[in-house]
């Protein structure tokens, strides 16, 4: 028997700023071919905030999503790995969307306990990364 459905924890308004600050990078968005618009805030363990929007090209598989911008550009303002305790991603559609796959794994590479927000069928959800990601990869 399958283990019953991870639940949905609820959201916090504590999280707000983290889903404006995805909301203002959505804006931002480079997406021509998909008109699908996505924005992405962290929130690292040291308070700072980064942001990243889907960035897509020509070549297709050269897209890069929302969530790994934000992460970039945090790794590339810290001396130090970066960890996340809180994401946030919002599409400029308002339809369900959580990180894909290769986020996901991301994100649990900086922020294997993060807490991520994203909007789901019933509005905005916030799921732990044990809940998002089982048995991710990792190589020790
Ligand atoms: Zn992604």
């Amino acid at each position: 028997m399958a283990k019953a459905a991870s639940k949905v924890t609820a959201f916090k308004t504590s999280d707000t700023m983290l889903i404006e600050n995805a909301r203002a990078a959505m804006k931002n968005a480079y997406a021509p071919y998909s008109d699908f618009k996505v924005g992405a805030a962290i929130l690292l363990k040291d308070g700072r905030v980064f942001t990243g929007c889907n960035v897509e090209n020509a070549s297709y598989g050269l897209t890069i999503c929302a969530e790994r911008n934000a992460i970039f550009a945090a790794v590339a303002a810290s001396k130090r790995k970066p960890e996340i305790v809180a994401v946030a991603v919002l599409n400029h559609r308002g339809v369900a969307c959580s990180p894909c796959g290769a986020c996901r794994q991301v994100i649990a590479e900086f922020g294997p306990k993060a807490v991520v927000s994203y909007l789901g069928a019933g509005g905005i959800v916030t799921r732990t990364m044990k809940e998002l990601l089982v048995d991710g990869f990792e190589l020790k």
